[in-house]
This record gives structure tokens, C-alpha cells and sequence, in this order.
């Protein structure tokens, strides 16, 4: 037997009836859960995103600013967040508080919800604080049933339409609220299923086709679904209706999609959504009527001009979803002048508004323009630095506020590689131009396609670079994307989800490539004469749409050809948009931040290109990194298998002068700013060979047995490498080592000056230090040679000596540290794995895990844990500055060039951070930001 329809207990009780629980959580009831808005009363306004969520909000604004917006209301976060707590149940009185908000709408519009004369309909959409497009859930035309259909097919005098709101109505429920989905990935829904099938059956080819009879019958097939596969009857009351569609809103910021984006987005799980339930408009009422998305500017390059799409006679869905290929706004201006000129003059408004670029969403019901939603448009990279420095110069908004408006790890598209154009011409020469779509992500990838998210992630967990390939993306695909390097769908437009999210990811995208015919289950695509299986190689260029077979090579971007570049072409792009409006904001970043920047880098190219991403000097320079040279790695090889004092300085001396070399090319690069070099750090067993081919071959070369050399090797393996005999245990154990590189150092800064005029600022670091004496002994060493050095060459330079602080003990004892140590280096990689006892190495094996748990808020490998590792660091500034007060403090583990992290770094005060030279112009922004933000 079937069950009743929507169970009642979904819908919250009233209150006389709920005293009790009321009683149970009196601290949950806020003054108020429900804010109308609507032309009679607004009771909300722009800066109550943290209660009515981000849509809401601007709902709530546009109202204040007197634009058309169909009346509703909003019910806030605070619900969401009880009803999470509470098992799916409400705050008392939030029925009273919903049926005269409801009643508001209908006194404005004359419309009854329910009503079989004239039904008031309504939509359901989920609104955060910050917009997570397409991750929670919606339902439209809610109010619908075998009644009011028929009231508003009079009213609408259009009984197609109205038969058809009805059949989307039931499908969407269905599926959002009742759970009937497809039941893979690659399948169909039931819904759409029943569509294709009454297709056949009247054989006709567009949904357009069916008339209102047919559609009527699809409404029975709906139910009969929905029937068979959740054992419910579809809900016939629009109460119960309109408290299931709450109540799955509301339980959609749990899904697992929401959960996925918001740990990518570093989204809080306790801020919840808000619900806001609005009179719908139709924009698929006829061909009088309309529905499109717009940007106030172009969302892709930046460019200022009003950009959008729409499509006339469908519903607001259809156009993100990319189910039609909608029309350029442009042509609204043609086809409909009165209401273009409406929309222009709308967008302008709230652009000058919000003072940023703004992304809409509107409809045209039956001639009469409405607006949906409005608020800060996604953008790329490029866009995000072009609009921020355009605006300054527009005046819309300060120098301080362009530089809070650009996401730093958005300034990374600005550097990613772009496809050479001579190789592009001869792909295209050669037929492998495959086909063309929107250019709706810039920038180049190359990779294997995979038809489906799940192989994305799969085969990108092995490793593989991926091409996404969809017909169009769903918020499912979200892991997939994530793990893609680029996204190709054949259906949808610069505003389909594919577009919006890869764009937000920073991934190249070519969407709605319409020539693609996609065969998911056979996982193939065909285009024209070709056929691309899953795991061949495409091209994608998300910056001109094109698509190529194959495997091309990529070139330096427009930034990075400006910065490096020489001659005509270099100079054109230095001029260019893209290149002015990037320095313009580095400048300005520069002008206001305190914190210097440095980078890790240990080659003079690195150097090089260090100084021109921006870099104030060298933070970390890892030694070891300059042994793995031919020459260089036989002789490091010798020295660590020495079995006597003579043999290691034998072996050194060797070294000596390939080390020199090292340093001078480093010096020569950067001058006099100041450079630190970190001696030898890695167990040394990792310089070994471990092939029995390359263990006789270095035998051989040594003149020992291939036995005794691998029982050599098997000595110095050890069990826990990470926490062995490394770091400034090595300098200690075999002090000949540190004195032979501050040796090298000096000697090459003193060698430098003399060339060059210009005395370098090397600054040697000791790393691993957990005790004082530790980094006594090594000090000792290094100014012993220092002096030795500039006795013998008769020439000083400046210097200092510090140490990395990456053991907890040392964090904890840096007031005795700081006796000995000019300056303190935050090893925050080691000091991590120190903290957390999680080894560096195998942390991807369960980190990811716990993050999607949210037992750890982010990996705090990439990003710093304040509340442990960063008290640690806490501790160390304040005990180190009590002791120097004048002590250098600075990072150059991974965090330097994490934003969130070198916000924290500033609160600490530091000197500078350091980071890889192409994370540069991100930690520059990152710096000026934190320095603004403490300013507030
Ligand atoms: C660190 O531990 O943070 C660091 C910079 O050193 P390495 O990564 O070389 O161990
Ligand atoms: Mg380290």
C-alpha cells in the first residue's frame, strides 16, 4: 500500500503546541527567522549577508534601491544551523513567522498561494553567505497541483505553459526533495527518461513539441515515478510541498557536493544557508517572455562591457544548465530595445552601486523585466586585476580596496603557461584542429581525456594529466573538475556551470563546443572524421576556445613574457593590458606592504627570475640541492663514504671550489641583497645510490669492493630518516662539512665584492637546531672560517648566522637559542611534521580524509595551523625578541606563500617570507592585504 504523501512532521509545529521545545532550546530563538522583502516592506538590506545569506541580502537591497524584484522573503542562516543541530526540526514559531510573510506576498501581488482561481507559485533557493553556484538546492513553480494548474492555465490563459510548469515542478521536487535520481553517472534520470520516452512515443524531436494533453500525461508518469521509487504519493498540499522544498534547502548545505566545495573554498560548515522563497515570474510564458544571465563587465578578460546571455521562452535554469545554447545579450538590444534600454540603465545602477562587477539574473515575463538576483560576479584572473586597477582609475573605488578585491592565488593564471602560436599553426596545419568553443577558462592544457568525474579524480590520483570532457558539467562533477587540468563540454554558454566553476577554480575551460558528439557510456567523442577515446591526448585553449588532437607544448604567458622576454615582443606585451594593469597593482601592493618578500631558490636562474617576480632577496637557499651535479654528486658520494677525517677533507676539498662556484653565480645575481644559505640539511644516505648498477659503478670509481660499499650504504640507511641524523647533526658529527661551505661562502662573497663592487649579504643558516649548544658549536665554526677568510683576502664582508627554528623544542627555548642566533628562519614544513608527529611523506595518505571530515580544517602542510604550530611560532618570536630584541624573523617553509598564512606571519610581526619565485606575486598581494587588513 502507498504510504500518504509528505510526511507531517516535516512541517515545524506551531507555537502554542511547541512550548516545550521552546523550552528545550531557548537560547536558539533569535527576534526574528523570517525578512520580507518586496515593494511593500523590506525588512533587510545588504549587510545582513551573515543572516539572509548572500542572495537574500541583495534581494533585500535591490528592493531599497526600487528595482523590479517579484516580492518574497528570507528565512536565515540561524535556521539552517538549528536545523542541522536539531535533526531536521525548526524554531518555534517559525510557522507563524513564514504564513505572514507569505501572506505579505499575496496581499502584494493579489494572488492566493493555493488558490485554484488565481495560485500564487513560489520558488525555494538556497542563499550562503558567500555564493556556492550550483552546490545546494532549488525548486520552482512550488504551489503547483491537479488544481491550481488548471487556475493557472486560465489565468495565463497558455494551458501548455501551465501543464508544463507543472511536469518541471513535479520533476524538480522529485528529485530534490524526494531523492528520485539517476541511478548512475552516465545514466539519465527516470524524469528525463519519461520525457525521451513520450518523445518516441508522439514521435516528435523537441520538448516544444508536446502539447498541453501530452504534457498532462507526463504529470501522471511523473507521479507513477515518484510513486514507485520512494513509495510516497507526490504532495498534492503547497503547504507540505512548501515545507518539504525548506527543508531539503536548508539539508543541502550538508550534501556531499556543498561539504567538497566549501573544504575547497575554505567555506565555515557552521555558516549555513539561508532559504529565500519568492513569487516566481515566468520567463517560458511565450516568446514575450525571457530569461538571462549578465555581467557588468566582461567576467573572462575584464574588459568594461555590459556582457551577458539569455534565451527567450525558457525557464532561468536553462541557461545555466546549458541544456540550449542561449543568444548574446546584444541582441536583446535589437529584438527587444525598450527592455534592453531597462537592463543597461539596471546594471549600470547597481554596478556604481556595489562598486564592483556584478553578476544578474533576470526575467522578462511577458514583456515585463524582473530581476532575480544580483551580486559580485565570479571573475578569472585577468579580469580580477584588470576590473580592480580599472576601477581605481574610474574612481569607483580606492588603490587599498583594488587590492582587496583580487584573490592573490587568482594572480597564478596571470603566469600559467599559453599554447606557441607557431605550434598551434602547424597543429592547425596538420588537421588537428579538432573544433572550436567558448573560450570560457583562459590559459592552456594539455592532458588525456576522461569522460567522467570519477575517472578525472581516479586517474589524476595516479598521477595523469586530465581533460575533462562533458556534454555539460553538473555540480556533481565538482571532485572531477577539481582534478582536472582543463574542462571541454559540447553544450552551454560562457555562463553554463562548466564555465563558472572553471573559472573560479582557475581552470582552462572551452565550453559548448557544439560539434563534439559525446558518447559517455561508449566513452568516445567524435568530431567530423575523428574519434577521441578515453586516454588520448587533446589540447585545449581556454584563452581562443580551440581544440586540438594531441599533445602540444605550452609557452610563457603574456606576464611572464613581459617580465623575461627580450626584444620587439616582449616590449609589445610590457604595454599590453594584461602586463600594465599587473604591475600597477604589484605597485601598489609593494607601496603598502611591511612584510618583505623573499624566495627559496638555490641556482642563479632561480635568482634571476626571483628578482623579477619581486623578490627582496633569498630566504632559503638548500644547499644540497647544488651536490646533484655529475661531478658535484661523485664527489659528495666520496665524501660521505670516507672511513677517515683525511679522506672526508680529501673528498671536501674537491667539493670546495664547485660549492664557490655555486655561491658566486648566486651573489653575482642578487647583489646586495641579502642571500640566506642553509648548510647541509638531508640525511646523507640520500645521496647514496641504491641500483646494484650504480652501486658497482661508483665501487669501481672509488676503488673498493661493490661489498663494501653496499655495507656502507647499508650503515647509513636508516629507520626514520626525517627524524635521524640530519640537519645540523651532520655538522656536528662531522664538522669539516660546515666549515668547508661557510668556506665556500665567504670565499665567493668576498671573491663577488671585489668583481662586482658590490658586497653581498650572504646570511648562513643552521638547520634543525633543538638546542643551544648545538647551534653554538656550528657558530663557532662559521665565524672562525669567516675571519679566517677575510684575513687571507683582506676583504669584509657583512654577515650574519641564525638558525631555522623547526623543532618544537627549539620554538620553546628560543630565548636561549637567540644568544647565538642573529636571525630565526620558521622551517614551518619540518616544524609541522614536528608538531602534528605527522611525517611529510605519508601525510597524503590520510590528510585528505581528515579534511573532508573536518577533523583537520586544511592540510596543514599547505596552510599553517595557528592554533599549534603557530602559537609554537608565537612563543618563539616573543622569547627570541625578549633576548635580541633587534632579532630578524622570517619563513621559508611551503607556508610563505600561502596567503592565510602570511596573514598570520604579519600578525607576528615578521621581517619577510619567503617562497617559491612564482609564488612571488602572490605572497606580494598576500603581505599587502594582511597589512591593510590590520590597518582596519
Ligand atoms: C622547512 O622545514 O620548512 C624547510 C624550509 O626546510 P626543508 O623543507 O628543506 O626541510
Ligand atoms: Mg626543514
Amino acid at each position: 500500500m502507498t504510504k500518504t504523501t509528505m510526511p507531517r512532521s516535516n512541517r515545524p509545529r506551531k507555537s502554542p503546541r511547541t512550548r516545550k521545545a521552546r523550552d528545550k532550546h531557548p537560547h536558539r530563538r533569535a527576534p526574528r527567522s523570517v525578512f520580507s522583502f518586496g515593494s511593500e516592506e523590506t525588512q533587510g538590506d545588504r549587510g545582513m549577508r551573515d543572516v539572509l545569506g548572500g542572495k537574500g541580502a541583495n534581494l533585500a537591497e535591490m528592493c531599497n534601491l526600487g528595482l523590479p524584484v517579484p516580492p518574497g522573503f528570507t528565512i536565515s542562516t540561524d535556521v539552517c544551523t538549528f536545523f542541522s543541530e536539531h535533526e531536521g526540526s525548526y524554531p518555534v514559531g517559525l510557522t507563524d513567522e513564514v504564513e505572514a510573510a507569505l501572506a505579505g506576498i499575496e496581499r502584494e501581488l493579489g494572488k492566493r498561494f493555493g488558490d485554484p482561481e488565481n495560485p500564487l507559485l513560489l520558488s525555494v533557493r538556497s542563499g550562503a553567505r558567500v555564493s556556492m553556484p550550483g552546490m545546494m538546492d532549488t525548486v520552482l513553480n512550488l504551489g503547483l497541483n491537479d488544481v491550481t494548474v488548471t487556475g493557472l492555465a486560465r489565468r495565463s490563459n497558455n494551458e501548455r505553459f501551465a501543464w508544463d510548469a507543472y511536469r518541471r515542478f513535479i520533476q524538480m521536487y522529485g528529485d530534490v526533495v524526494m531523492g528520485v535520481k539517476a541511478a548512475g553517472e552516465d545514466e539519465r534520470d527516470p524524469f528525463s527518461a519519461a520525457l525521451d520516452a513520450l518523445k518516441h512515443r508522439k514521435e516528435v524531436e523537441e520538448d516544444t513539441d508536446l502539447d498541453a494533453a501530452d504534457l498532462c500525461e507526463l504529470v501522471d508518469d511523473y507521479k507513477a515515478i515518484i510513486r514507485a521509487h520512494t513509495g510516497h504519493l507526490f504532495p498534492e498540499d503547497p503547504r507540505d510541498q512548501l515545507w518539504g522544498a525548506v527543508g531539503a534547502v536548508f539539508g543541502s548545505w550538508n550534501n556531499e557536493r556543498a561539504i567538497a566545495y566549501r573544504a575547497m573554498n575554505h567555506i565555515p560548515g557552521h555558516w549555513g544557508t539561508a532559504v529565500n522563497i519568492q513569487a516566481m515570474v515566468f520567463g517560458n510564458m511565450g516568446e514575450g517572455s525571457g530569461t538571462g544571465v549578465a555581467f557588468t563587465r566582461d567576467p573572462a578578460t575584464g574588459e568594461k562591457t555590459f556582457y551577458g546571455e539569455y534565451l527567450m521562452n525558457a525557464q532561468g535554469e536553462d541557461v545555466v544548465a546549458g541544456i540550449r545554447t542561449p543568444l548574446q545579450i546584444e541582441s536583446l538590444r535589437r529584438a527587444e530595445p525598450r527592455l534592453y534600454r531597462e537592463l543597461n540603465r539596471i546594471q549600470k545602477q547597481l554596478e556604481a552601486h556595489y562598486r564592483d562587477m556584478q553578476d544578474l539574473e533576470f526575467t522578462i515575463e511577458d514583456g515585463r523585466l524582473f530581476m532575480l538576483q544580483c551580486r559580485s560576479g565570479k571573475r578569472t584572473g585577468f579580469a580580477a586585476v584588470r576590473i580592480a586597477v580599472d576601477m581605481v582609475r574610474e574612481g569607483l573605488i580606492s588603490k587599498e580596496e583594488a587590492l582587496g578585491r583580487v584573490d592573490p592565488e587568482a594572480l597564478n593564471q596571470l603566469l600559467q603557461p599559453v599554447f606557441d602560436p607557431a605550434q598551434l599553426g602547424a597543429a592547425a596545419r596538420e588537421g588537428k584542429l579538432l573544433t572550436r568553443g567558448l573560450n570560457a577558462g583562459p590559459g592552456a592544457a594539455t592532458g588525456r581525456v576522461v569522460f567522467s568525474a570519477t575517472a578525472a579524480t581516479e586517474w589524476a590520483a595516479k598521477g595523469r594529466q586530465v581533460i575533462l570532457v562533458r556534454i555539460e558539467t553538473s555540480p556533481e562533477d565538482i571532485k572531477g573538475m577539481q582534478a582536472a587540468c582543463g574542462i571541454l563540454t559540447a553544450r552551454g554558454g560562457m555562463t553554463s556551470h562548466a564555465a563558472l566553476v572553471a573559472r573560479q577554480m582557475g581552470k582552462v575551460c572551452v565550453a559548448g563546443a557544439g560539434e563534439l558528439e559525446i558518447d559517455h557510456a561508449r566513452r568516445r567523442m567524435r568530431v567530423g572524421e575523428h574519434t577521441i577515446r578515453e586516454g588520448d591526448w587533446i589540447s585545449i585553449d581556454g584563452t581562443s576556445g580551440a581544440i586540438y588532437e594531441g599533445q602540444l607544448e605550452t609557452r610563457d604567458s603574456e606576464v611572464i613574457t613581459a617580465l623575461f622576454g627580450k626584444g620587439r615582443s616582449a616590449a609589445a606585451k610590457r604595454k599590453g593590458k594584461v602586463y600594465s594593469t599587473y604591475a600597477r597593482l604589484m605597485r601598489w601592493a609593494d607601496s603598502v606592504r611591511s612584510m618583505k618578500v623573499r624566495a627559496n631558490a638555490d641556482q642563479p636562474d632561480q635568482c634571476t627570475t626571483a628578482i623579477a617576480l619581486g623578490s627582496e632577496g633569498i630566504g632559503l637557499c638548500r644547499t644540497e640541492h647544488m651536490f646533484f651535479g655529475e661531478r658535484k654528486i661523485a664527489a659528495m658520494r666520496e665524501m660521505i663514504l670516507a672511513e677517515s677525517s683525511e679522506a672526508r677533507e680529501r673528498a671536501l676539498a674537491r667539493l670546495l671550489p664547485l660549492q664557490r662556484k655555486d655561491f658566486e653565480g648566486i651573489f653575482k645575481a642578487m647583489g646586495t641583497r641579502p642571500v640566506t644559505i642553509r648548510t647541509l640539511d638531508p640525511p646523507l644516505h640520500e645521496f647514496l645510490p641504491h641500483e646494484p648498477a650504480d652501486v658497482r659503478a661508483l665501487a669501481k670509481e672509488m676503488g673498493v669492493s661493490a661489498t663494501r660499499l653496499r655495507a656502507k650504504i647499508e650503515s647509513l640507511t636508516e629507520l626514520n630518516p626525517m627524524l635521524g641524523h640530519r640537519g645540523c647533526r651532520l655538522g656536528i658529527v662531522y664538522p669539516e662539512i660546515t666549515r668547508m661551505q661557510a668556506r665556500a661562502i665567504f670565499e665567493a662573497a668576498v671573491n663577488v665584492a671585489r668583481r662586482t663592487r658590490k658586497k653581498p649579504r650572504p646570511e648562513i643558516m643552521i638547520p634543525l637546531v633543538g638546542t643551544r649548544a648545538e647551534l653554538t658549536l656550528q657558530v663557532e665554526i662559521v665565524r672562525e672560517t669567516a675571519e679566517e677568510v677575510f684575513a687571507r683576502k683582506k676583504t669584509r664582508v657583512p654577515y650574519m648566522v641564525g638558525t631555522m627554528i623547526e623543532l618544537p623544542r627549539a620554538a620553546l627555548t628560543a630565548d636561549e637559542i637567540a644568544l647565538d642566533a642573529e636571525f630565526f628562519s620558521f622551517g614551518t614544513n619540518d616544524l609541522t611534521q614536528t608538531t602534528f608527529g605527522i611525517s611529510r611523506d605519508d601525510s597524503g595518505k590520510f590528510v585528505p580524509a581528515y579534511v573532508e571530515r573536518e577533523i583537520y580544517s586544511d592540510d596543514p602542510f599547505a596552510t599553517l595551523d595557528t592554533a599549534g604550530v603557530g602559537r609554537l611560532m608565537e612563543i618563539a618570536c616573543a622569547a627570541g625578541r625578549e633576548t635580541r630584541p633587534d632579532i630578524k624573523v622570517g619563513i621559508c617553509g611551503e607556508h610563505g606563500g600561502d596567503p592565510r598564512s602570511i596573514e598570520f606571519c604579519h600578525k607576528l610581526g615578521l621581517d619577510y617570507v619567503s617562497c617559491s619565485p612564482y609564488r612571488l606575486p602572490i605572497a606580494r598581494l598576500a603581505a599587502a592585504q594582511a597589512s591593510l587588513k590590520s590597518k582596519e
